[in-house]
This record gives C-alpha cells, sequence and structure tokens, in this order.
C-alpha cells in the first residue's frame, strides 16, 4: 500500500501573454488591464480563492493506492478534478472579473467614446 505523506503543492506566478505589439498606441492600456487580472488573483480579490495550492495538497494529502502506477493516477485524477472545477469558478467569475479590470484600464489613455466598463 502506497501513501502520500507530503507534498509540495505550489502556484505558479501568473502568466500575462499580450497580443498588443509595443509600439501600439493601446499597450500600456492592455497593459494596466491585464495586471488588474494578475491583481484579481491576490488575497481578498475576485478569483484570489482559486487555484488555491493549499486546497489542493489537502486533497493529496492521504490518498492510497496499492502500487505507485495507481497511486500516481490516482494523484493526477484529483489534480484535474480540482483544476476543472477552479476553471468552472472562473468562468463564471470572468464576466466580473473583465468589469472590473475594464474600470481601471478604460481609465488610462487613449480613451474611447465606447468603453468595456459600460
Ligand atoms: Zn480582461
Amino acid at each position: 500500500m502506497y501513501i502520500i505523506r507530503d507534498a509540495v503543492v505550489q502556484r505558479s506566478a501568473p502568466q500575462v501573454a499580450m497580443y498588443v505589439p509595443s509600439s501600439s498606441q493601446f499597450y500600456y492600456k492592455v497593459w494596466i488591464h491585464e495586471q488588474e487580472h494578475v491583481q484579481q488573483f491576490g488575497p481578498g480579490r475576485i478569483l484570489g480563492d482559486l487555484y488555491n495550492a493549499d486546497e489542493l495538497r489537502n486533497l493529496i494529502m492521504g490518498l492510497s493506492a496499492p502500487t505507485v502506477e495507481q497511486l500516481s493516477a490516482l494523484v493526477s485524477d484529483v489534480r484535474n478534478s480540482y483544476l476543472a472545477l477552479q476553471n468552472l469558478l472562473l468562468r463564471d467569475r470572468a464576466p466580473y472579473a473583465e468589469r472590473e479590470a475594464y474600470q481601471v484600464s478604460d481609465q488610462s489613455d487613449p480613451r474611447y467614446v465606447y468603453q468595456g466598463c459600460g
């Protein structure tokens, strides 16, 4: 019988992907918007409780299986289920997170007659 007695689970730093060239007049506006999304994953913010490393670690701790291979597969299943649930929660909150981010980035130039925050 194999059992998970200890595990290190860490959340990596947010990865920001920007598809606007740095020469664009919109680059800084997009950068501000994306930085707000990074901040939203911080403690107490709208996405701050998602992808919690301690929560995932607690789900994995104590798992057991007759073989190392089965234990490894079980850990993968639990991790994948956890990530799938977090992805669903993120999808549900995304419209609210977008509105928040636009409220920040819409304040920077160039401004539009129509802006994302409505
Ligand atoms: Zn956004």
